[in-house]
């Protein structure tokens, strides 16, 4: 069979796989995205959706300060709304050690030069979210951080892309990466397909792709935990996390509360791999009950869904960003580590920067593919 020619073929349709392409189409690439089941069908819908700068790793700050106002135009950049809100974020403290902790991480975080992320008094707390529990002693908080809807995010990426004539196939799964005179040649369950370049962005499925190429990445999965509840009358306008507790906590324009804090559930296997994640009813109860100490109110709620998504998280918690060691015209986005969702905008361009070979202000060596290879990082 002929194989199809494409100047990038960008490997799974998450958000990161979405960003590339469109941005690489923009800039005038002919584009395929392969994606081995449907847009978006892992951690990219499973997503809480959270836009948040605050309590970043010091690596990954200025990159998600970077994407804030990319976020911003997203919905004018796709043509349509990715419900993307600024209600800031917020991690509040429970006890003195929490607190001593935030009070630590603002100075260490003023020292690097950054002042986006600000202290708050307990009644300061309580002004700002008066159906706090008492005991709150105070919070760190960003205000210009906020929350997106994925689905809509992903139905709107989709979509731009289609429009921008990128080439997207769903149930297409890349089965090895080989050189070829064109480039790159990838075989996939329709036929094979060459490439001048080729974007990685399997999420968790991320190390088998690297794995085609000799690059050792490692990935390990997580079934991150969601939980949703009916509405409920307004009580919270920013996303609210706990610096003692694993919690983050959200209330949609439509009134619904959206629960999460990295529970993990079960990954089932398939024969290519994780196939999806199975929630533990159990974690659900105690990710639940850490919502209701934070939020007596919430003692009312109706549970009407819980779910796991497939994550693929990094020894280091940070992303691969960067070109294969192995095979030139190999590039690698994956390992979001449960919080790339913030970064999706900035990812695009950013990646096709680097398949250009042009430079930019971000300083992408802390997520570098080769840094956990024995003989050192490349
Ligand atoms: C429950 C949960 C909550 C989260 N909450 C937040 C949050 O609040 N804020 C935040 O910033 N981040 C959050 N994240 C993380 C964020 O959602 C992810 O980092 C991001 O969506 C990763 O996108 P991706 O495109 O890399 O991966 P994915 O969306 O998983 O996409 C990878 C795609 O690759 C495809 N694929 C795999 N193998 C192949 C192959 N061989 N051939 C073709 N296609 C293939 C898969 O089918 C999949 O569709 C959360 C994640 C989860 C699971």
């Amino acid at each position: 069979m002929t194989p199809d020619r494409h100047d990038l073929a960008v490997i799974g349709a998450g958000l990161m796989g979405l960003s590339v392409a469109l941005e690489a189409r923009t800039r005038g690439m002919s584009v395929v995205i392969l994606e081995a089941e449907t847009c978006a069908r892992h951690a990219s819908s499973a997503s809480a959706g959270g836009v948040r700068s605050l309590n970043r790793h010091p690596a990954e700050i200025a990159l998600t300060r970077a994407a804030l106002p990319l976020w911003e135009g997203l919905a004018y950049r796709l043509g349509r709304d990715c419900g993307f809100r600024r209600s800031g974020q917020i991690r509040v403290a429970e006890d003195a050690e929490a607190m001593q902790a935030l009070e630590d991480r603002a100075t260490a975080i003023a020292a690097l030069g950054f002042d986006h992320e600000r202290l708050v008094t307990r009644d300061e707390l309580k002004a700002r979210i008066p159906a706090i529990a008492d005991h709150c002693l105070g919070a760190l908080v960003v205000d210009d951080d906020g929350f997106a809807d994925p689905l809509a995010t992903a139905h709107a990426w989709r979509h731009a892309n289609a429009r921008a004539g990128v080439l997207i196939r769903e149930h297409t799964r890349v089965m090895s990466l080989e050189r070829s005179t064109a480039g790159l040649r990838l075989a996939t369950a329709a036929g094979p397909i060459e490439a001048g370049c080729v974007v990685n962005t399997a999420g968790a499925w991320g190390d088998r792709i690297a794995g085609f190429a000799g690059d050792g990445m490692p990935v390990r999965t997580a079934a991150l935990q969601m939980i949703v509840t009916a509405r409920m009358p307004a009580f919270v306008d920013p996303v609210v996390g706990s610096q003692g507790r694993k919690l983050s906590l959200k209330q949609t324009a439509a009134g619904s509360v959206v629960i999460g804090g990295a529970y993990k559930g079960d990954v089932r296997e398939g024969p290519d791999g994780p196939l999806r994640g199975v929630p533990r009813a159990g974690r659900a109860a105690s990710n639940l009950a850490n919502a209701v100490s934070l939020f007596p109110a919430l003692r009312a709620a109706r549970v009407t869904r819980i779910w796991a998504g497939l994550e693929g998280m990094t020894p280091d918690g940070l992303p691969y960003l960067g070109q294969s060691r192995t095979m030139p015209g190999l590039f690698h986005a994956f390992g979001f580590s449960a919080h790339g969702f913030a970064l999706a905008p900035l990812i695009g361009p950013l990646m096709a920067d680097l398949l250009e070979g042009k430079r930019n202000n971000h300083a992408i060596a802390p997520f570098a593919p080769g840094r956990f290879d024995s003989v050192g990082s490349v």
